[in-house]
């Protein structure tokens, strides 16, 4: 007897599924981002860290505020620089940065100025320390020799040079990074409209599952394991700053999934699962989503993470993530993510990728896009490099915990040679 075979993760190449590059596309239609007033909140500056602005911050005044020295000098006017030669100008008094000189200087005169300091009326440039021959009259600075080696409006920092007051200086869709709110203080603004937080439920399903909430420390009966998908969730999505349902394990039942899923719709934006979506008899998500709301079930032509189920119950997003740990995380790295941080209102939503060249071959057939766990470092030749993280098994969390980036090996690769290019996703940003 022959046995037909059906299409399963195991099979490299099947004709139906679902390039990951389409899912994302069609994720990405689906999604109305906030903008509406009542989703926009208006917070104490330090509390809106890595909160998407809503409105845009505009500057209340020029920047810098008054025409400044860039450097410790003397403060003149352009018309006393010689066109050859020397000339001596008296020096008048100091410009400290916050303690102006009030009085107007006059032909043949100078100011000591620090940086920062206020350029004194009838000042155009500044020559610095360094270039001048300064004569003393006992401690203080009398008078300075100065030659034509500096030109005209040298060293001045301009009003408004580097922002015009009413400029839009961030615009809606940026995240506040430290930056930004170093930025937003120098403009003396105290308050920034930000898009409210994203409401996320997230449960795991799975009768083998163990909680830690009642069961951390306890022995595993047969065929049991701790629950890790949920707390992986919760951390993944406190790093996105968004407001956290955990509703716990969810037996494989039909109605215990019905359950959780229409509590979860009734008050969140985004619903997340894990476990549940392939074709096994204990898996009720996707045919549980279908009769609450409208469903995609999709095979993605990637590895970890084949099955994923996607739609909308009533107002909120499903995602319906795989069960393998590892397929957990890729899967919410590449598709919910960039969902979560669409529908938030940030614009800058593509991952960072480049191309390092991989110090070791990688096997690999074609048919799937693949997400193996790198670890990129720079070689004795201080070129940067990526090795692989060893095995690489969808319920290998410690591969994760070793990685610091994503390889991503397109659908048509057929392996990796040792100095191929090979493109990566860092797993950090700098700010
Ligand atoms: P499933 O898609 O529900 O068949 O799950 C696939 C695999 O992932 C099974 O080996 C599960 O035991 C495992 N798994 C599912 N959910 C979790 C979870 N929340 N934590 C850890 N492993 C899980
Ligand atoms: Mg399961």
């Amino acid at each position: 007897m022959v046995i037909e075979k059906q299409p399963s993760c195991d099979d490299e190449f099947e004709p139906e599924l679902l390039p990951v590059e389409i899912a994302l596309q069609r994720i990405a239609s689906q999604i109305v981002p906030l903008s509406d007033g009542s989703d926009i909140e208006f917070l104490p500056l330090r509390q809106s860290l890595n909160r998407i602005v809503a409105i845009p911050v505009k500057s209340p005044i020029d920047v810098p505020a008054y025409t400044n020295s860039a450097m410790d000098g003397y403060a003149i006017n352009s018309a006393n620089l010689p066109e050859s030669g020397e000339v001596t100008l008296s020096v008048i008094g100091t410009a400290w940065a916050g303690r102006p000189v009030k009085s107007e200087i006059s032909h043949g005169q100078a100011v000591r100025i620090m940086t920062g300091g206020m350029m004194p009326h009838g000042t155009d440039t500044v020559v610095i320390q360094e270039h001048v021959q300064a004569n003393l009259s006992g401690n203080d600075v009398a008078s300075i020799v100065i030659d034509n080696s500096t030109s005209a409006g040298r060293n001045v920092r301009q009003a408004g040079e580097d922002i015009k007051s009413g400029e839009v200086i961030i615009e809606p869709g940026e995240q506040i990074t430290p930056a930004h709110v170093g930025l937003i203080a120098s403009l003396g603004i105290d308050t920034v409209a930000v898009f409210r937080r994203l409401k996320v439920a997230f449960f795991s399903t799975g009768d083998e599952l163990r909680a830690l909430e009642q069961h951390a420390g306890e022995t595993l009966g047969p065929g049991e394991l701790f629950d890790s998908n949920r707390h992986t969730l919760f951390a993944m999505l406190t790093r996105l700053g968004v407001e956290l349902n955990d509703l716990g394990v969810v037996p494989d039942t039909a109605d215990a999934t019905r359950a959780a899923l229409t509590k979860a719709a009734a008050t969140s934006d985004v619903v997340i699962s894990s476990g549940g979506v392939s074709a096994g008899q204990a898996d009720f998500v996707s045919q549980t989503l279908a009769e609450l709301g409208e469903v995609t079930f999709w095979k993605l032509a990637m590895r970890p993470g084949r099955p994923l189920a996607c739609g909308k119950i009533g107002n909120a997003h499903f995602f319906g993530l795989p069960g393998n740990p590892v397929a957990v995380m890729v899967t919410f790295y590449e598709f919910v993510q960039p969902a979560i941080k669409r529908l938030m209102g940030c614009r800058n939503i593509e991952p960072l990728r480049f191309q390092v060249q991989s110090a070791v071959a990688i096997r690999k057939v074609p048919g799937r896009i693949e997400y193996q766990r790198g670890i990129v470092s720079t070689d004795s030749d201080g070129k940067q490099v990526v090795n692989t993280t060893g095995k690489q098994g969808a319920g290998r969390l410690t591969s994760m915990c070793m990685a610091n980036c994503l390889i991503v090996l397109p659908v048509d690769s057929d392996g990796v040679k040792p100095g191929d290019m090979v493109e990566i996703q860092p797993f950090h940003g700098l700010v």
